[in-house]
């Protein structure tokens, strides 16, 4: 009998230096410095194929979508509707029709909180959510509960920014309708227990919407085994276009929900006093679309897994590492948040200086050509759980070396030197 044999999978590696080709931002000074790009949690660059991408829709095929009966109306449409696909396979969407393209992350919770939300929250229902969200996974829900008298709770952090699981077992004896919350948060960079958390939601009747804002373009993402009802992302972050994003859900869910905007292209038909709306996606996605955005996403989906989202993961994963390590060790009294376990932490790291306002810090290692963030980064409230103003936030992707942390440490250093005394 023959044995069969197969050939070990050989993990792909990721080459930061090699990658960095491709992205021509990239290649450009400031202040006389090499650009060190350390702020890709708030955008990511762009590779050329993307760019090129965008810039060949508006060049050689700029049309309408889903109306035209003529060539490049029809080419218009067939390439949106297969990055629509490009996107499904992206997240291991069981059907492209599950995908709804939004502007952005925010846009998709939104589309949620008013579709899903005012047709599911009424008074008195209780929606979980944490300490560590984003503002877009957060306001949306006040507003949604101020107006139909609900309430929210939130899952505590521990003061190195996990989530407390065993105050979300408590929590959910209130039986709630929706728990929200983030995959990774944008400040800690800690990666929640996703699986888990959906389990134990769901054990207690209530739907799960993740903000994958922060976890798509960094590891892969697979919608099916994380078992969430909803997941919402940007396009932006993930190497793709600004004003690219979309909402995953499940088609009965969606097929359920009222629309959320209105107009042309979500109908079937109209009449002057009542209209039939079209099938989902569509459905929810009123008006013209940006077409040349989505096309951009799509091929940003493509590059990425050629990347090889395992390898995503691994080099960010060793990146985040470094700067854990290095950072203490080489800068004296600088103050790291989140976890110190580089094996729950994607590539963020925030921290502060003693006695050095973080904007001070941003506008310094500018003078390095370095590109960080300071701020609250979208998350005040995490910041006052952690008695915080404010802090600096470096963060990485695919393009990024520990070469930039290096360049950071060294701009660091100059920060101290120009504040001493
Ligand atoms: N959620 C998280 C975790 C984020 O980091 C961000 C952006 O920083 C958002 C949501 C909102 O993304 P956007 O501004 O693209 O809608």
């Amino acid at each position: 009998m023959a044995v069969e044999t197969s050939e070990p999978r050989v993990p792909r590696v990721l080459d930061p230096v090699a990658l960095r080709a491709d992205f021509p931002i990239l290649r450009q000074a400031v202040h006389g410095r090499p650009l060190t790009y350390l702020d890709s949690a708030a955008t990511s660059q762009k590779p050329q194929v993307v760019i090129d991408a965008v810039a060949d829709y508006y060049r050689d095929y700029n049309a309408n979508v889903h109306r035209g009966i003529y060539q490049i109306a029809e080419q218009a449409t067939a390439a949106y509707e297969a990055a629509r696909a490009q996107v499904a396979r992206f997240i291991n969407a069981p059907h492209s029709r599950e995908v709804v393209f939004a502007r952005n992350a925010t846009e998709a919770i939104n589309l949620v909180a008013y579709s899903w939300g005012r047709r599911n929250i009424g008074r008195g229902d209780q929606i979980i959510l944490t300490e560590m969200e984003h503002h877009a996974n957060l306001v949306p829900w006040q507003l949604l509960v101020q107006e139909v008298d609900g309430d929210l709770e939130f899952i505590p952090i521990t003061d190195e920014g996990i989530l407390r699981l065993d105050v979300f077992e408590v929590l959910l004896r209130l039986r709630p309708k929706l728990v929200a919350f983030t995959h990774v948060s944008n400040t800690l960079g800690t990666i929640n227990p996703v699986r888990e958390m959906v389990e134990m939601a769901h054990a207690v009747g209530a739907l799960v919407l993740v903000d994958g804002a922060q976890a798509v373009p960094h590891s892969p993402v697979d919608v099916q085994a994380l078992g969430a009802d909803f997941y919402a992302f940007s396009g932006h972050k993930m190497l793709g276009p600004m004003g690219s994003g979309a909402l995953w859900a499940r088609t009965e869910l969606l097929e359920a929900m009222p629309p959320f905007l209105s107009g042309g292209e979500m109908i079937r038909e109209v009449h002057l006093r009542r209209s039939e709306f079209n099938d989902v996606p569509w459905k929810f996605e009123a008006g013209t679309p940006a077409v040349g955005d989505a096309i951009g996403l799509g091929v940003a989906t493509e590059y990425l897994l050629d990347v090889g989202m395992d390898a995503v993961r691994a080099h960010e994963r060793e990146l985040v590492a470094y700067a854990l390590d290095v950072l203490p060790r080489e800068v004296p009294g600088i103050e790291l948040y989140g976890p110190l376990d580089p094996d729950v932490r994607a590539g963020v790291v925030s921290f502060n200086l003693p006695d050095v306002h973080p904007h001070d810090v941003a506008q310094v290692l500018d003078r390095h050509g370095i590109a960080v963030r300071a701020g609250h980064h979208c998350t005040m409230p995490l910041h006052e759980r952690l008695d915080l103003s404010a802090t600096v936030r470096a963060s990485f992707s695919v393009y990024s070396t520990t070469a930039d942390i290096d360049v950071l440490v060294a701009g660091l250093k100059d920060v101290q030197r120009v504040f001493a005394g």
